[in-house]
Formats: C-alpha cells, sequence, structure tokens
C-alpha cells in the first residue's frame, strides 16, 4: 500500500482572510512549517522552523471542519514541501475556493489548476528581489484568472519599482495586481496618494487581520 503523504504543520486555524481579492471573508488556514528565505519583513517568522508531522488526510478534515466558504495554504514557505501538491488537491475536492499564498521564489506550474494563487513579489526593501521566479510571469499570462500578483511595499523605493515591474512584465490590466504596505513602515494615505496620482491598474490593500487584531497575533 503506498504511504500517505505527510507534511509540516506549523498551524491549522479559522480567521478573517486577511490580503487578497478574498479578504475579508471567513476562511480556513493550514500554515505549513519551514522557509529560510530571509525575506527582510517576513511576519511569520515563527512558522520558518519546527512544524507537527501530520497525514495530508488529517489536515485536510481539520480544514473543512470549520465549514469555512475558502480554505488557504500558506506558510512558512507552502511549495517547499512535497505534501503540499497532494494537499492542494485534496482540498480542491472538498472546497470550491482554495487559496495558495507562496512567497514567489518557487515555481507554481505544479500547483492543482483549480487553485487560486496569491503570490508574492518580493521588492528591493524585502532583501530578495533578485530571488522572484519569473517563469511564474508567464504562466499567469496563459491563465490570469488564477493568479493575483502580492507587492507589499516599505518605502518610495519600493513603489517605484513595482510600478516599472508591473508594466515591463506585462501583468498590468490583465492580472490582479495587489499593493500593500509593510506595516508600520509605509504611511497608507501616501501609499494611496502615488496609486491615485499614477493611476495604477491595482488594487490598494491592508493586511486586514493586523487591523482587526493586535499585529503579532498569531492564528489569525
Ligand atoms: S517567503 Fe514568506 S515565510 Fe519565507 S521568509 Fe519570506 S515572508 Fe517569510
Amino acid at each position: 500500500m503506498k504511504a500517505e503523504p505527510e507534511i509540516l504543520v506549523s498551524e491549522i486555524f479559522y480567521s478573517i482572510q486577511g490580503e487578497s481579492t478574498y479578504a475579508g471573508w471567513p476562511c480556513a488556514f493550514i500554515r505549513l512549517a519551514g522557509c529560510g528565505h530571509g525575506c527582510r519583513h517576513c511576519d511569520t517568522a515563527y512558522a520558518e522552523e519546527g512544524g507537527v508531522p501530520m497525514s495530508v488526510s488529517e489536515a485536510v478534515e481539520r480544514a473543512i471542519s470549520f465549514g469555512a466558504p475558502c480554505i488557504e495554504v500558506t506558510g512558512g514557505e507552502p511549495l517547499l514541501q512535497a505534501g503540499a501538491y497532494p494537499l492542494l488537491e485534496d482540498l480542491c475536492e472538498e472546497c470550491p475556493d482554495v487559496l495558495l499564498e507562496t512567497g514567489g521564489f518557487l515555481p507554481v506550474d505544479q500547483v492543482d489548476p483549480r487553485v487560486r494563487i496569491i503570490l508574492d513579489i518580493k521588492p528591493p526593501s524585502s532583501g530578495v528581489s533578485g530571488e522572484n521566479c519569473l517563469s511564474n510571469l508567464e504562466l499567469a499570462l496563459e491563465s490570469p484568472r488564477r493568479f493575483e500578483f502580492k507587492f507589499v511595499l516599505a518605502s518610495r523605493e519600493d513603489y517605484l519599482w513595482a510600478k516599472e515591474f508591473i508594466f515591463r512584465q506585462q501583468i498590468a490590466g490583465s492580472c490582479t495586481i495587489l499593493f500593500g504596505a509593510v506595516f508600520g513602515e509605509l504611511d497608507l494615505e501616501q501609499l494611496a496618494a502615488w496609486i491615485l496620482e499614477d493611476r495604477l491598474p491595482v488594487r490598494m490593500q491592508l493586511q486586514l487581520h493586523k487591523h482587526i487584531w493586535q499585529p503579532d497575533t498569531r492564528g489569525v
């Protein structure tokens, strides 16, 4: 008999989806453990190592037990674990809206096509902007409705870099693009003013969960 795939889980919880076009929805989250990419503004450093081993079927069962209208797999970096792929496939059998949040430095071409992919593009202040996986952009242009590109910006330099990026990579106008601010680093009114001034085809977003609860609260 084939062994069931296992994953390392940091936490499974039920909360309000905070960042994406699904922001505000009740959502079940499976946070996989492990990353090490070293982004300067990482807000889930606690999930970068450790984790509890769990079978994919147990994680699916626990996530669907909340009865939420959407389920998100996040991290850490979920795609570092081979078990993330069968996990996403199995979740798609149970729930019509399955989201994946990924740091954007790994290819997503093996992810189940039913999954909505929320993909970070890391700007210069992250310290890892040279490691964005650009082949994902080609995939997104083939099936733009599957993708949301998320830029979390900390400065004017980041903003100008992101603005140039979305036009150079031709994702402006075809994919959903989310611009947000590193919590406490970039003034939201300032970011709004820049977007309005440039009339960018982007959706400004807050990290909703950090406004509802204390910004460092876990499990929300
Ligand atoms: S990819 Fe995500 S989890 Fe990994 S270091 Fe960067 S922000 Fe943190």
